[in-house]
């Protein structure tokens, strides 16, 4: 970072403090996170605090002394400047790789229509290259040559809070080509762990995929229909339990695209293989052939028409 860059992590941590210091002064967000499951020691850790509402916002950004173009420079304020971005809301302070807080994330606790509200991208903060939880949970990756993607903030939260440090989460947004950088030299086992809904195994399905692809070894984690980690951790079940069961990524790309279709039907079945050749025609050399042979066996059919181009409907007339 540059000093200017310096400054600017200087007044998202101020601003820190102030969330933090309100989400005491305020009952119904605390219990909020205790009916949540949290532990004061985990709210600590995280750095949860509150956005209170507009007016004591701007209070507290004047008596701060807090530059307005900062404050919209750095995503605290609207571009217009007219309105914080957080307003009663829990607020989730986002770190950087070394701790610092590069943005905030915000969850309303009276049934606003978004449930969440991440900083759009500001100079220090591009949401497709942080993960949610990488400054804690690094050295457990390290350590376990393991690391765990899941959906969202309280996800991290909570299995961090069950001793599942290696956890981390992409927020609100895919999982990217430009994530991978940051444990391309780690090449941790990768265990995607998303919401076990459509929205969830769909966006598990891209995951591996794109893993997969890149020569990343790993699997995928299903809870129970409809439950997500969080709420996985909240009833006291034994994590353990799913995180030994998961599906490599070639079988679950596999089993799972296959399910999306009728395979009895022959048009349905060529479906199938299209979307299958598709994907295989981007791998690489070496996992093309691997994966089209397992892939074959479950659709009875040769390797060879999973790698072949598809052959056209029309006649070549030249
Ligand atoms: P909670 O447990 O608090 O209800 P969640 O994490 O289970 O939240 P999901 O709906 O599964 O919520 O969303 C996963 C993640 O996607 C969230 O943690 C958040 O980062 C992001 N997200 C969810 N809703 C929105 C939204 N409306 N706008 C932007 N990001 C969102
Ligand atoms: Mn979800
Ligand atoms: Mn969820
Ligand atoms: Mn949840």
């Amino acid at each position: 970072y540059t000093k200017g860059n310096f400054l600017q992590i200087d007044i998202l941590e101020k601003v820190n403090n102030f969330y933090k210091g309100e989400l005491y002064k305020n009952n119904f967000a605390l219990k909020y996170l205790k009916d949540r499951g949290l532990f004061d020691s985990t709210i600590e850790k995280f750095q949860l605090g509150y956005a209170p509402d507009s007016i004591k916002q701007f209070k507290f950004f004047k008596d701060a002394n807090l530059n307005k173009k900062e404050l919209i420079s750095l995503g605290v304020l609207s571009e217009n400047g007219e309105y914080p971005r957080l307003i009663e809301r829990i607020t989730f302070p986002i770190f950087s790789q070394s701790g610092k807080i590069i943005a905030f994330g915000g969850r309303t606790i009276t049934n606003h229509p978004a449930k969440y509200i991440n900083f759009t991208n500001t100079k220090i903060f591009n949401k497709s290259k942080t993960f949610y939880g990488f400054n804690f949970a690094r050295e457990h990756i390290l350590r376990k040559k393991e690391m765990i993607i899941v959906e969202g903030y309280m996800d991290v939260i909570m299995l961090h809070q069950a001793g599942v440090e290696n956890a981390v989460a992409t927020l609100g947004t895919a999982l990217t080509p430009e994530h991978l950088p940051i444990i391309q030299k780690l090449k941790p086992k990768v265990i995607v762990a998303y919401d076990s809904d459509s929205a969830g195994i769909n966006a598990a399905l891209k995951a591996s995929k794109l893993l997969y692809s890149k020569f990343f070894e790993g699997s995928v984690c299903l809870f129970p229909e409809g439950l997500d980690p969080a709420d996985v951790v909240k009833r006291g079940e034994d994590l353990e339990k799913y995180f030994k069961e998961t599906i490599p990524f070639d079988t679950f790309i596999i089993e799972y695209t296959i399910k999306k279709y009728d395979i009895k039907n022959p048009l349905q079945k060529k479906a199938a293989i299209d979307e299958l050749r598709e994907y295989i025609a981007t791998l690489d050399e070496i996992l093309k052939e691997d994966f089209a042979l397992k892939a074959s066996r479950y659709l009875q059919i040769s390797p060879q028409k999973l790698t072949s181009k598809s052959k056209p409907h029309t006649q070549n007339i030249n």
